[in-house]
């Protein structure tokens, strides 16, 4: 449940369109020849699955890409028979069967993940779907070449959907890795069974032709985050995260403001407390560092000062000089005038872990813009 609008200290709005839009988008990027999927793991990088994958149901996407076996079951729930539901991290022993019943595509990525999904197969007397990941290079999960070699060719259990791997450094084009992984994962691939193959998240799908092959798993693109962070970003923003102010205060030079007094006035300055804090996915040594602009004043940069608190901020609104800001005035955080990137770049993170932490305390807006 979404927190009332006149209630909250927040106000996310999450365009529905837009995520069409990206979508759709990636899609004409990557031409006919290659299916685009979707990661929706983490409720949809927090954006709220259930509201986001029926949408890209509804723009063509048949292929999902979660973490957990939790999350693939309620996605199946939500989209019923008609999608592939990836479960990334693969099974654990005893849920097996609570995947298979429920027609999920489990990766597996080991040869203890292999073996377990083959010992149901084999008791169930069926061959079950499943996704083989290749470790080309970024040694978090995956099969290497040793293992491969040593499972032999015994896969008559599988019905295997797709041959993935994973990029680490696909946000940075020049990286020698990049070229690297693309070349093992095309040594190792033939050595596993014949299946359409997959490499590029949303980054990766920048790289290049090369890298697309039969199915790239976009997910922060389809959000609005840059996954070409050195050139202007070509995806549509997806989020507008505004923040309510409780109260102001007019302080004198010398004051100090917050937990610790890690901000102290330098001149006389006007400072609006905000109703959200690092309860709320805002990091606490955001201070300093990040910055608010009022919507009528988009053009006037205005600083996070002193340490966040857990329910609360502190706003240097000095710069807004004599205008009145009644309490229950939002200011933007993120959105048309704060893109994410820019944002995450300044709180020292990447917008995958601002969008991932945005809480639950923030009231809800879905909405539905056109392109
Ligand atoms: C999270 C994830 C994706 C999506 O990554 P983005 O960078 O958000 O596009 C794709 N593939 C795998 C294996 C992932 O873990």
């Amino acid at each position: 449940m979404s927190a009332s609008r006149d209630g909250a200290g927040g106000w996310l709005s999450i365009d529905l369109g837009a995520i069409g839009t990206n979508y759709r988008r990636l899609r004409e990027h990557v031409g006919p020849a290659t299916q685009v999927g979707a990661a929706v793991k983490a409720d949809a990088y927090g954006l709220g699955v259930s509201k986001v994958a029926p949408v890209l149901h509804r723009a063509g996407c048949r292929n999902f890409f979660v973490a957990t076996v939790d999350e693939a079951l309620a996605l199946r729930t939500l989209l019923g028979p008609d999608a592939t539901i990836f479960q990334l991290n693969g099974p654990f022993a005893g849920s097996e069967a609570t995947l298979a019943d429920a027609a999920i595509t489990p990766v597996l990525n080991s040869p203890a993940q292999i073996a377990l999904w083959r010992a149901l197969a084999k008791r169930r007397t069926q061959r079950l779907p499943c996704a083989l990941q290749i470790d080309s290079g970024m040694s978090r999960f995956g099969l290497n070449e040793a293992d491969i070699l040593a499972l032999g060719n015994d896969f008559a259990a599988f019905d295997v959907k797709l041959v993935m791997s994973h990029l680490a450094c696909a946000d940075e084009p020049d990286h020698r890795q990049n070229t690297a992984q693309l070349a093992t994962f095309r040594r190792l691939r033939p050595l596993l069974p014949h299946a359409p193959s997959s490499l590029a998240a949303s980054s990766g799908i920048y790289l290049g032709p090369d890298f697309h092959f039969d199915l790239v798993r976009p997910g922060v693109a389809l959000y609005g985050g840059n996954p070409t962070p050195d050139r202007a970003n070509p995806m549509r923003g997806t989020v507008t995260l505004s923040i309510r102010m409780i109260q102001e205060r007019r302080i004198e030079p010398g004051t100090a403001v917050g937990y610790s007094a890690r901000f102290v006035a330098s001149r006389h300055s006007r400072i609006a407390t905000l109703s959200a804090g690092y309860a709320d996915g805002l990091p606490r040594a955001a201070g300093g560092r990040a910055v608010a602009v009022h919507p009528e004043r988009p053009d006037v940069p205005l600083p996070i000062v002193g340490r966040v608190s857990m329910d609360c901020l502190a706003l240097d609104i000095t710069d807004l000089g004599e205008m009145p800001v009644p309490p229950g005035t939002a200011f933007e955080l993120i959105g048309p005038h704060r893109p994410i990137d820019a944002v995450a770049a300044g709180l020292d993170t990447i917008s995958y872990e601002l969008l991932t932490s945005l809480g639950h305390r923030y009231h809800r807006d879905y909405i539905e813009s056109m392109e």
